[in-house]
């Protein structure tokens, strides 16, 4: 996945660090192989690996193949613990998930929206890592909301419009749809679940709440099991 950074003319790019590491040991790459490369919302197409040293590798970059359609899949996340985070943005970028809400609980802790990991830098740096692992190059939107009630009721029924909105609860009736592969929105809830007046806030807005059985997931393992029970494609 290149950056604009990544450019040192329209054709050229050299990666360091990380990236170069990626690119040798994950890939393994050496001089003249042809990598398949991509662009953030962008064109995707080849890079012929022209020089490789210990620091640095210099790629002739040729991009014409449009990108693929990322999955109209919408993630609305309460926002999980730090530690969980950074798993959560990379399974969630690896698994075509095409925006990601953040927003906040009442068994949300103040200090969550503390972390690091929030700033655009992280952000990019985890779905970069999540995007890699998939070799996809279309970046998932990530939207901050640090207030449930404005988010809920002023523009959580617009977001939802043309999509099958799912609220995962568990306890509740209806069991969760499967293989369900049309627009969809779902919104998990923190570590403590979401309280009962945000979950009638949630189906207000045009939610449905679902369970997934009598299993209670982490939040780390919720996510990548709705998004692959709900859309085929995605694996
Ligand atoms: N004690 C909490 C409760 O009862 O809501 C458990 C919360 S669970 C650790 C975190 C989130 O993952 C939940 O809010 C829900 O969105 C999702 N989740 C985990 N297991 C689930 C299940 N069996 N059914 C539906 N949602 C589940």
């Amino acid at each position: 996945l290149l950056f604009d950074e990544d450019f040192v003319a329209p054709n050229r790019v050299v990666l360091r660090g990380r990236r170069l590491e990626h690119m040798r040991s994950v890939l393994g790459a050496t001089q003249g192989d042809q990598l398949p490369v991509g662009r953030v919302n962008g064109l995707m197409g080849w890079g012929e690996v022209v020089t490789l040293t210990a620091s640095e590798a210099e790629l002739l970059v040729t991009l014409d193949q449009p990108p693929p359609s990322p999955l109209p899949f919408t993630l609305i996340l309460a926002m999980p613990r730090p530690k969980m985070f950074r798993r959560v943005l990379q399974t969630s970028a690896t698994l075509g998930v095409k925006d990601i809400w953040l927003i906040n609980s009442y068994k949300v802790e103040k200090s969550f929206w503390q972390t690091p990991w929030l700033s655009d830098d992280n952000l990019r740096e985890n779905l970069t890592l999540g995007l890699e692992q998939a070799k996809d190059t279309a970046m998932p939107k990530v939207h901050i909301r640090k207030l449930f009630k404005p988010f809920v009721e002023d523009e959580l029924p617009a977001l939802l419009q043309g999509k099958v909105a799912l609220v995962a609860h568990p306890g509740t009736a209806t069991p969760c749809p499967t293989h369900l592969n049309k627009p969809t929105a779902l919104c998990i809830g923190p570590e403590g679940g979401f309280t009962p007046y945000e979950v009638g806030k949630l189906e207000e807005a045009g939610c449905q709440s679902v369970h997934l059985g009598p299993r209670i997931l982490r939040v780390e393992t919720a996510v990548p099991v709705l998004v692959s029970r709900l859309f085929d494609a995605c694996l």
